[in-house]
């Protein structure tokens, strides 16, 4: 089993240790993996994402020395699995190794972390919501409380009270006790009994939980925390949420985009809801007005024979666009021609029989378009296409 040096401090960025052992290549694992025999690098594991950053073998300079340590894992027996990615070449057992953890990472692990603990303790305290599992993602984190539903306002009681938390820069302590003595606590979660010895999570009067991840050493360290969507799942309510610098970086992100929407709108922030939902109703209006425009265009003129050309027979500019396309005037005249595929409105001509609603075999318009004819649509395209040609 290997030596987990983040158990003690999540501090530890930096350490020395040895290959104790080196997995070759195969078909099924492409990429090398070592196990040293103490390591700081967090193992993916309890929701938690896993560590990277750099393995240097013997204190050497050389960059093909450097191995980069591109996922962390947790084997059946223990052990903690370190994959790296393509090196020059592969390490051997017993190598002196220093290893590098990417510390900007790490940090807004251990943020996301202790936030996390800090929004289920207030969940249950306000609530009576136990969080029922914790997923920590590259952009937000969530957790999914065993409730079916979750009203706005249990939403941003549950963010206020663990912002609370926050500021109020409570510490963080790790303990160890028996499994014995941890029934006896009264802990918020209790791990499966397969261990004899736990490892305890203590807010300060607040939150007492067995975790084996990375924690800030007082509750300030968090920094914020931000609750965003919420969602019904099968096993509840999910919640997402985000703390820290990600916190920071998301506000910055969504003030970006309302100033830009803001600014479309020559409006306040505040005001852009009330904006959208203005300029929705114009537009549902306006296509109101049109399609009825329309509606009595095609009424008055006919398929659009007549419309779209002059009394001398040449196509007539003026009345190309009124249509908007060849397929919205075609939709117009189809939707009043009668089943039998009469185009009943075509003033021009009889009809041909055509499938096609909107055909005629008015001899007028014969051969006068690429030895096509016809009346609505057909029409209508053909000036149109003229049109763009001139
Ligand atoms: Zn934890």
């Amino acid at each position: 089993m290997t030596k987990r040096l983040y158990y003690d401090s999540s501090e530890i960025h930096e350490f020395d240790s040895v290959l104790e052992d080196v997995a070759p290549v195969s078909p099924e694992q492409p990429r090398p993996a070592v196990i040293l025999r103490e390591t700081a690098f967090y193992p993916t594991s309890g929701g938690q994402v896993h560590d990277t950053g750099w393995l240097t073998l013997g204190g050497s300079s050389r960059a093909e020395d450097r191995l980069r340590v591109a996922e962390v894992a947790e084997a059946e027996d223990g052990r903690v699995v370190h994959y790296l990615e393509a090196p020059l070449k592969v390490p051997l057992a017993g190598a002196a190794v220093h290893g590098s953890i990417d510390l900007e990472r790490r940090r807004d692990h251990m943020q996301q972390h202790t936030g996390q603990h800090v929004l289920s303790a207030a969940f249950i305290e306000l609530y009576q919501m136990p969080t029922v599992s914790f997923h920590m993602g590259e952009d937000y984190c969530s957790i999914d409380l065993a409730t079916p539903s979750l009203t706005p306002e249990r939403i941003s009681g549950a963010e206020k009270r663990a912002n609370q938390i926050v500021f109020e820069n409570r510490p963080v302590r790790v303990r160890y006790v028996s499994r014995a003595e941890a029934e006896k606590l009264g802990l918020r979660k209790l791990p499966p009994a397969e261990r004899n010895e736990l490892r305890l999570i203590e807010i300060a009067d607040f939150d007492l939980s067995a975790c084996g991840g990375t924690h800030v050493s007082a509750s300030g360290q968090i920094g914020s925390i931000i609750l965003r969507e919420s969602e019904k799942v099968r096993q509840g309510t999910r919640v997402e949420f985000v703390c820290g610098e990600r916190a920071v970086r998301m506000a910055r992100r969504d003030y970006s985009a309302l100033t830009e929407a803001a600014a479309l709108f020559s409006a306040q922030l505040w005001d852009v809801p009330e904006q959208i939902r203005k300029s929705l109703e114009e537009s549902k209006l306006v296509r109101k007005q049109k399609e009825d425009a329309l509606e009595q265009l095609a009424e008055t003129d006919g398929c659009g024979c007549a419309s779209g050309f002059a009394a001398d027979g040449r196509p007539e500019n003026r009345r190309a666009g009124v249509f908007g396309s060849r397929h919205r005037l075609r939709k117009i005249v189809c939707a009043k021609s009668d089943a039998s595929g009469n185009a009943g409105h075509c003033p021009g001509g009889e009809h041909d029989g055509s499938s096609e609603p909107g055909f005629c075999a008015d001899s007028r318009w014969r051969g006068r378009f690429d030895g096509r004819h016809g009346c609505a649509a057909q029409a209508g395209f053909v000036v149109g296409r003229r049109a763009r040609r001139r």
